[in-house]
């Protein structure tokens, strides 16, 4: 079982420039209570460890056959056969993959280790303005090691910003705020039922936690996905704009634009994609949300 010292990450990036401000190192935390259809890192939903397959990438060599104890990896007529249900995630087929087709998602890190590869880039922090961020998935889902990293960044003197979904229990979020500098908070959809169907949940928790980090004056960065057709409609542009001019707290907004890189990954960890005909969003459609919201009173960029 794990301690709360120790979080499953599938992901640390050093050098960020679009999870917060300056020169970033963003920590990614597996595990996630929504299900976004057009989640752009749907290997971080689940909050297990995972094989990822890349399928595109196989070479049909079978050396995975032969070190999966498991017989997850089979041979079908000399082609290579995934039985993800057999995989007990033990790791011995990644590296005989020689065509990088294999990879585990998501790895068990304590507190110590991160803060090492934190503290290697804290001069850039120093020079730009920058920090660490941590980001998912959704970090509160593993909220002890998530409140225990963001204690060691803060006793560390290091600016953090905390990427959130907004679905956590209030006192959690509460006993956070100390510990954060900038909340980077999602805000998906308006509509109640739109954001069920597109999420799975209801927004109601969200948008009271959103409500009471901006009662608090807590700084927020807004950050919006927007998917053309989905939830781009004008109400909900409409009111983007109206929480950026009703809160001060709100210190910007930033339209997230739809890629449709995240199709390819769900499916190498097994999954459906949520949304199957929708193309990456092109730059006139961007800059035309960035330009309704504009007219609307409401100075975005584009994350
Ligand atoms: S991780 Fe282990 S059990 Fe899973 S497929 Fe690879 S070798 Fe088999
Ligand atoms: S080792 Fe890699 S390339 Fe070879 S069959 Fe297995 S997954 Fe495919």
């Amino acid at each position: 079982m794990l301690q709360s010292d120790t979080g499953i990450i599938f992901d640390v990036q050093r050098c960020c420039l679009h999870d917060g401000p300056g020169i970033r190192t963003t920590v990614f935390f597996k595990g996630c209570p929504l299900r976004c259809l057009w989640c752009h890192n749907p290997e971080s939903q689940a909050a297990k460890p995972q094989l990822s397959f890349d399928s595109g990438k196989c070479r049909h060599c079978l050396a995975c056959v032969a070190a999966c104890h498991a017989g997850a990896h089979r041979a079908d007529a000399d082609r290579h056969v995934l039985e993800r249900s057999h995989c007990q995630l033990c790791g011995q087929c990644v590296p005989q993959c020689l065509a990088g087709a294999l990879k585990i998602i998501g790895q068990p890190r304590d507190v110590p280790s991160l803060m090492r590869e934190i503290e290697k880039d804290r001069k850039f922090y120093k020079s730009s303005g920058g920090g660490v961020t941590l980001s998912g998935g959704e970090p509160t889902a593993q909220f002890e090691f998530c409140r225990n990293l963001l204690s060691a960044v803060k006793n560390a003197g290091i600016h953090a910003c905390l990427e959130t979904c907004g679905l956590v229990e209030p006192d959690r979020l509460t006993a956070l705020i100390s510990l954060v500098d900038l909340f980077l908070f999602d805000y998906k959809a308006t509509d109640p039922d739109l954001h069920r169907h597109l999420m799975g949940v209801s927004n109601e928790r969200i948008l009271a936690n959103l409500d009471m980090l901006l009662s608090r004056g807590v700084p927020v960065i807004l950050r919006c996905p927007l998917v053309p057709g989905v939830n781009d409609q004008p109400e909900h542009l409409r009111a983007i704009a109206d929480l950026a001019k009703r809160h001060s707290a709100i210190r910007g907004v930033e339209i997230m634009a739809y890629h449709s890189m995240g199709r390819d990954k769900a499916q190498q960890v097994g999954q459906q994609p949520g949304l199957h005909d929708i193309a990456t969003t092109d730059e006139p459609t961007k800059n035309a949300y960035v330009q309704t919201l504009a007219e609307l009173g409401c100075s975005a960029v584009l994350g």
